[in-house]
């Protein structure tokens, strides 16, 4: 019998990358930067734009009911709520820490990136924005707006009030609970089909990208994804290694040697979520308390995203720069803040984070279809994002173990 392997879409996503790069290339050297820019703007560019269209469509769903579904997974307010504090507060340190660490280090490339000229948006004005009035916009004045508008701080705030509210109201929240959680589903199911449809989004952008800027384009995305993966390697280093050792009073080298299988398949499955039983069984391996394991690591594959939230603030100094906006300060802490959130928001399926990215760039005013010009190789970023965010998720694990256990003992004392 002829077994035919199937092609995963990881495979096909590069196969309309390389694609792409070929027939740009061909566009630019027949007709010259200028006309096969404009001509691919025209015929093939709108295809990818209905792919970052279906992106942008899903992406309110998709962050409205992963947190409720996160924050319901929690349980009972009361029962968990002190585990709850620490893991959020273990995931909400460490994830600011990896955005300050992403844009120190795309700061640093900064200057080696490119300054594209994208014969579109080119009057595009940048958005500026005090911070005062970006964090009072976070919360939402009007239920239904922010969906309409896609605001997605305020869609994340509707969601934790909601996602605790369907918690507190006990017996009577169950049966919401319950249909967030299957609606969860559902959405996550119909983002598989808009991601199905990635090979030939990729591929209509990438002949766009290398058609209207020439094969030089490839250079500079070589620097974007070295310079994401500095940063993964500095957070690893920096915090992970120093919070197993300082919290759970473990050596970083046992840490990794028993964390490694996890982090393995996270980087070839590029799910979080898909990487949960192998995450869960090296935290036994590391004793951690089962009851602990099975709270933190489901919660941190929803909403622990240290890898995701490196490679936005390292995408957004990217794209800003292609597209010749500099930052200011209150827009870099606006990034801060936002990654920070998106990274929450983000799903751990393939791709989510990128996804994601939308919300990043939008806040500092970043026209959103820019994604189109890393989305080629957004799975090889997606792959060292997904083993820091699984290992983020496990030293969290580690750490509240060791907590537990230390309250435990003073308690018996
Ligand atoms: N793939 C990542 C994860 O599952 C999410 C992302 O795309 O950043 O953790």
């Amino acid at each position: 019998m002829n077994e035919k392997k199937k092609l995963g879409l990881g495979g096909k996503i590069l196969i309309g990358l390389v694609a792409g790069i070929v027939v740009g290339a061909i566009f630019w050297a027949a007709m010259g930067p200028e006309a096969a820019g404009a001509f691919t703007a025209k015929y093939i560019k709108p295809f990818g734009d209905i792919f970052v269209n279906l992106l942008k469509f899903i992406v309110v769903p998709l962050v409205l009911l992963s947190i409720m579904d996160g924050v319901i997974s929690m349980g009972d307010i009361g029962k968990v709520g002190k585990i709850g504090w620490k893991t959020i507060a273990y995931f909400l340190v460490t994830t600011a820490i990896a955005c300050i660490i992403g844009l120190i280090v795309a700061n640093l490339f900064k200057g080696a990136f490119p300054v594209l000229e994208l014969a579109e948006d080119a009057a595009y004005e940048a958005k500026t924005s005090n911070l005062m009035d970006t964090i009072v916009n976070i919360f939402p004045s009007n239920a239904i707006a922010p969906m309409s508008n896609s605001s997605m701080l305020q869609i994340i705030v509707i969601s934790l009030f909601f996602g605790c509210g369907i918690l507190v109201a006990g017996e009577k929240g169950k049966a919401l609970g319950e249909l967030v959680s299957s609606f969860n589903e559902v959405t996550q199911k119909v983002m598989g089909f808009i991601l199905s449809v990635a090979p030939y989004g990729v591929f209509a952008l990438m002949v766009w990208v290398v058609a209207a800027q020439g094969p030089k384009i490839l250079g500079s995305l070589g620097l974007v994804l070295l310079a994401a993966y500095i940063g993964y390697a500095i957070h690893v280093v920096l915090v992970y290694s120093m919070s197993v050792k300082i919290f759970a009073k473990m050596s970083p080298g046992t840490f990794f040697k028993k964390v490694f299988p996890a982090a393995a398949f996270a980087f070839t499955s590029t799910s979080s979520v898909a990487s949960l039983p192998v995450t869960k069984e090296c935290c036994d391996d590391m004793d951690v308390h089962g009851e602990i394991s099975s709270f933190v690591l489901p919660l941190g594959a929803t909403i622990n995203m240290d890898g995701t939230a490196i490679y936005q603030c390292v995408a957004a100094i990217f794209l800003a720069k292609c597209i010749g906006i500099d930052l200011t300060l209150v827009q870099m802490i606006t990034i801060v803040v936002t990654a920070t959130l998106a990274s929450i928001g983000t799903a751990g399926t393939s791709g989510a984070g990128m996804i994601m990215l939308a919300m990043v760039l939008d806040a500092v005013g970043i026209p959103p279809t820019y994604i189109g010009i890393i989305y080629g190789i957004d799975r090889l970023f997606d792959m060292g994002r997904t083993a820091l965010n699984v290992v983020g998720d496990a030293s969290c694990a580690v750490c509240v173990n060791e907590w537990e256990k230390e309250m435990d003992a003073k308690a018996k004392a």
